[in-house]
């Protein structure tokens, strides 16, 4: 079958996490998690769903900027697409006009990673296999098919990326069954919120610990004394042996954020992840070289926007952990060449998730980093968040700290509707309370 595209609807759909100050941090302090939904549908009756990330207001925007580029995608067959992804992720990302609005960053990039979700959900299905394992058992040529080198073949060639795949061909089987029967290791950032009170942050570490996790980040940076009492408390319940990692969202300039991180250095984080301006890749570097000698990496890449950007990360040691994003970057097309820089340059990829299906998505692309790219799990973890996972059909399975591999054919973020139809804006009866309608 062909799969044609006959039509794309995307949807603003968005949870009021704000009331309880779930994901707050110090820059985004009352966030509603939102995405712009999209749904493919083809003339043969399957659909493809994609989502992307945003934190509440705006969300219209990026649905906008889905509409603007639907007509890139309908009318196209599956087959036709896949078997020229690298051209379809060009005719997106490089439109003659629309790539003014980016390119490759911005609003206009997050949407394209809405459409390109959607389409790899639709292949995945259509394979009847989870997307992990669509990839997984792809050929290496097959795989860097689907990649754009263009600005980075200074940093990683198509043959160097397809050495790699090759290489890695052995162990997969091995590495493969293990992922099933023991899951990708995970960490949680649930417990330590900047909004929680110390009473809460107690609770859900107590209750995390009994549920057998050993890795916790602390949201910091709005003050430091709060930070010291925060990281001190959360040392002090977690033990010296179990992990645990700050995240200041972008809140320093680069000289503030070694000073302020130094003063943390005694509650041994293992990584400072966004200690200033996503864009500031020297800084990083800066920051990266005066934490080194008190063991503290730098972890960043959430708000990252595109391989470019990465490429400079990694060529300037400017991170120690790259956090890939399945909504941020163009897709699987644009994380698969970041995954294969990581490994070149030897630095682990521990993704960014939470949000809404923000983990749904990316543990596919972290079991295939680990099956068929790094096949290490020597400092690498997934972020985890236990929210809103209510509101998928097929929801992350998480076992004793793990990611269990996902077992239905797609990408796991298709949405229930009646989750999708009550939280709709400004429609839906749900409603975020920083209602900005006019
Ligand atoms: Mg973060």
């Amino acid at each position: 079958m062909l799969h044609k595209i006959t039509s794309l609807t995307v949807r603003d759909v968005r949870f009021p996490t704000s009331l309880e100050q779930h994901g707050s941090d110090a820059m985004h302090t009352d966030p509603d998690y939102s995405v712009a939904y999209v749904v493919l549908d083809t003339d043969c009756g399957l659909k493809g769903f994609g989502l992307t990330f945003t934190v509440g207001k705006g969300t219209e925007i990026v649905v906008c900027a889905v509409e603007a580029v639907a007509g890139l995608v309908v009318g196209k067959s599956l087959q036709e697409i896949v078997s020229d992804f690298r051209g379809f992720y060009r005719l997106l990302t490089s439109d003659g006009q629309m790539r003014w609005l980016g390119p490759e960053k911005g609003v206009i990039h997050l949407a394209i990673a809405a459409v390109l979700n959607a389409v790899w959900d639709l292949w995945a299905r259509a394979e009847g296999k989870p997307l992990w394992k669509l990839l997984v058992d792809m050929d290496p040529k097959q795989i860097v098919s689907c990649i754009d080198f263009r600005y980075i073949t200074d940093a990683l060639t198509e043959e160097e990326a397809v050495e790699i795949l090759v290489k890695a061909q052995e162990g997969k089987q091995r590495r493969e069954e293990h992922m099933l029967k023991e899951g990708y290791p995970a960490y949680t950032t649930s417990c330590a919120w900047l909004g929680y009170s110390d009473q809460l942050l107690k609770q859900l570490c107590t209750d995390a610990l009994k549920s057998g996790w050993t890795k916790f980040k602390v949201k910091v940076g709005a003050d430091l004394e709060d930070d010291k009492r925060r990281c001190r408390l959360m040392r002090q319940m977690i033990g010296p042996d179990n992990t645990l990692m700050i995240d200041a969202n972008q809140r320093w300039d680069v000289a503030e954020a070694i000073s302020w991180v130094s003063s943390l250095a005694e509650f041994k984080p293992l990584w400072v992840e966004e200690p200033t301006s996503p864009d500031d890749i020297l800084g990083h570097a800066a920051i990266s070289k005066a934490l080194a000698p008190l063991g503290i990496g730098v972890a960043t890449g959430e708000q990252c926007h595109n391989r470019v950007m990465f490429k400079q990360f990694l060529q300037a040691s400017a991170l120690q952990f790259v956090q890939i994003d399945s909504c941020r970057l163009g897709s699987v097309n644009e994380n698969l060449a970041v995954l294969l820089m990581a490994h070149k340059f030897q630095v682990p990829v521990c993704p960014h998730a939470g949000g809404v299906g923000l983990c749904e998505l990316v543990q596919h692309l972290i079991l295939f980093d680990y099956i068929c790219v790094s096949g290490s799990l020597g400092n690498r973890m997934c972020e985890y968040v236990d929210h809103l996972h209510e509101h998928f059909t097929s929801p992350v399975v998480i076992h004793d700290a793990h990611y269990m591999p996902p077992k239905d054919p797609g990408y796991s973020c298709e949405m229930l509707e009646s989750s999708v139809q009550s939280h709709q804006y400004p429609e839906g009866d749900v409603q975020v309370k920083n209602d900005n309608a006019v």
